[in-house]
């Protein structure tokens, strides 16, 4: 069986041969862009040379890059839990040309690479285009997709943008089908939402470049970004659906299990499976020099930390776990990331303290959501004031309660939780001007009223982030 670590080094030996830098993974704090929060794409370290602001001495790369997705436009810390090909921490591997080989070159390579050397079944391969790509479409008959396996999309899916205005153009992607005994629909399709055909590659063409009033010109200089999801095709290739039930994760899962004294199949499976990939994305984010904070990338760790630690709580662990199973990931990941070996006593000790301060809280935290529960009875709204209690006096992030809440078929009243966010803001504010010090402060609550005082790089102030 190939193991994530083959896969990783099967691609970026693949691409090597085929003239490409093999370039590091670049950190989760993006350099150089303030507007986003956390790198979430294999191209976001190439931003300078795909816009021409920047050249090296390659003009072909390939990359295995960490990845962030919680927080900002691709967010999907809500997927964890819930379906077997999201994670909040993934690696991306990538190969990048710029403004050297393009779509008749990069469809051939992708092609080769997965059928040839990764070996996996054409017939279960798809691949879509954006509908009016009929260049792209053309060079995957000739590389011998039969038509039938070639869906045009129309949506903007498959046309990616750097921003309003920059490089564009259309994608395609490479989906795996799975079987009929998962749920889900081909892409295009109502179902499209299932674990059943998986985006395994998204290929970008950069063809255009986007002016101010909406126009388009083509490109001097094309250029290709690509982005696969390295457990994504780790779990197709040991013959699973499940990104989770791959070697890597699971030994994570197991770990989990052991410290817990629990079975990793058992009733607690999903806690396993959150405590896994939460482990992932908070150990390398501390990694990379992020800490837990109450305000932008510090508050995003926080949260899922605090999500972790909710999971080992329902597992029933009576002391810290997250630190313990630091261990096993160091094992896993150390070689190729050694950033992880070098944080790993900084990782356990924050970890452990930031466990062992929401304990004192959780509990009663927990205690009182299941009496507004009880009260409530299931499938009801919990009222926004309830959740404004647990953030403000227990530490429950929003989202914290609101992940509590759905695997029960409930959701939290969010504009009850503004309001009273707003008016307890709107009385520290009277406090405050009734102190004397009212000029400087109505300037600092003006300035938290616009961003938000805890989430100043907040959710949604990202632009110019790579979809790939
Ligand atoms: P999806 O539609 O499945 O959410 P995406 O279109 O958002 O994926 P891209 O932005 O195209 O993903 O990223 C490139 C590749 O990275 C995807 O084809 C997939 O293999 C992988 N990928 C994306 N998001 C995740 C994730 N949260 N966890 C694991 N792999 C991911
Ligand atoms: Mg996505
Ligand atoms: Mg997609
Ligand atoms: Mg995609």
């Amino acid at each position: 069986m190939i193991s994530l670590n083959d896969i990783r080094s099967t691609f970026l030996g693949y691409f090597e041969r085929q003239g490409h830098r093999v370039v590091a993974s670049s950190p989760l704090v993006p350099r150089n862009d303030p507007t986003l929060m956390f790198t979430n794409s294999g191209m976001v370290q190439f931003k300078n040379l795909f816009t021409g602001v920047e050249t090296r001495d390659y003009k072909r790369a390939t990359t295995a890059q960490k990845c962030v997705r919680a927080g900002g436009k691709h967010n999907d810390l809500d997927n964890v839990g819930y379906t077997a090909r999201h994670h909040t921490f993934f690696e991306m591997l990538g190969n990048f040309s710029f403004g050297d080989y393009f779509k008749t070159d990069a469809i051939p390579f992708a092609w080769e690479l997965i059928t040839k050397d990764f070996g996996i079944d054409k017939n279960r391969l798809y691949v879509t285009v954006y509908h009016t790509d009929d260049e792209a479409a053309e060079i995957w008959k000739k590389v011998g997709v039969p038509e039938s396996r070639i869906i045009r999309i129309a949506t903007n899916d498959n046309f990616w943008m750097m921003g309003p205005t920059g490089p564009c153009g259309p994608c395609t992607e490479i989906f795996f089908d799975h079987g009929d005994k998962y749920w889900g629909g081909p892409p295009g399709s109502p179902e499209e939402d299932g674990d059943r055909f998986v985006e395994i590659w998204n290929l970008v063409f950069m063809q255009y470049e986007q002016f101010e009033d909406g126009s388009r010109r083509e490109l001097a200089a094309q250029s290709i970004d690509t982005g696969m999801g390295i457990e994504r095709v780790a779990a197709l290739l040991q013959g699973t659906n499940d990104n989770y039930s791959t070697d890597l994760i699971r030994s994570l899962i197991e770990a989990s299990a052991h410290a817990t004294s629990s079975d990793p199949d058992g009733p607690g499976k999903v806690h396993h499976r959150v405590i896994a990939d939460h482990l992932r994305s908070t150990s390398f984010l501390m990694a990379d020099g992020v800490m837990p904070s109450n305000d932008g990338r510090g508050y995003v760790l926080r949260r899922i930390m605090r999500r972790a630690m909710r999971h080992a709580h329902l597992l029933g662990a009576k002391d810290p776990l997250m630190h313990r199973l630091v261990p096993a990931l160091v094992r896993q990941m150390g070689t190729a990331y050694p950033e992880l070996v070098r944080a790993q006593a900084l990782i356990e000790e924050t970890l452990k303290l930031e466990e062992t301060r929401f304990k004192t809280t959780l509990d009663r935290g927990l205690k009182l959501l299941d009496d507004e529960i009880a009260l409530l009875g299931e499938g009801k709204e919990l009222p926004g004031e309830a959740a404004f209690k647990l953030y403000d006096t227990y530490g429950f992030p929003l989202d914290l309660t609101q992940d509590a809440l759905r695997e029960k078929g409930m959701t939290v009243a969010t504009e009850g939780f503004d309001e009273a966010m707003a008016a307890q803001k709107a009385q520290a504010r009277a406090a405050w001007a009734g102190s004397g010090e009212a000029a400087d402060a109505t300037v600092w609550f003006d300035v938290a009223d616009k961003h938000g005082a805890t989430d100043f790089l907040g959710y949604d102030t990202e632009s110019a982030e790579g979809q790939v």
